[in-house]
């Protein structure tokens, strides 16, 4: 069965096409995590850079924020860091 274009998804950060499965993004198989706000990406750059920019775009926030916000900062560790999977 061939992968149907909908089932491609890009990395957030850098719009790089994810290689495999669809099903398979996000379970560290191909080193794919899932971003704090949803979608997948391919580095710890593009997971930061990712929920930044989205951020920035938040009420209250500003494109002058230079870190993440609490809870995606601990989202991104659980991902990068603090991964004891
Ligand atoms: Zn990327």
């Amino acid at each position: 069965m061939r992968t149907n274009e909908r089932d491609r998804a890009s990395c957030r950060g850098c719009r790089k096409e994810m290689q495999g499965e669809a099903y398979m993004y996000g379970n560290n198989r191909n080193g794919h995590k899932v971003n704090h706000y949803g979608g997948y990406v391919c580095s710890s750059k593009c997971d930061f850079n990712s929920s930044l920019d989205l951020e920035r775009s938040m009420p209250g926030h500003s494109d002058r924020d230079r870190r993440l916000s609490c809870f995606s900062q601990e989202s991104f560790e659980r991902n990068w860091i603090n991964d004891h999977q």
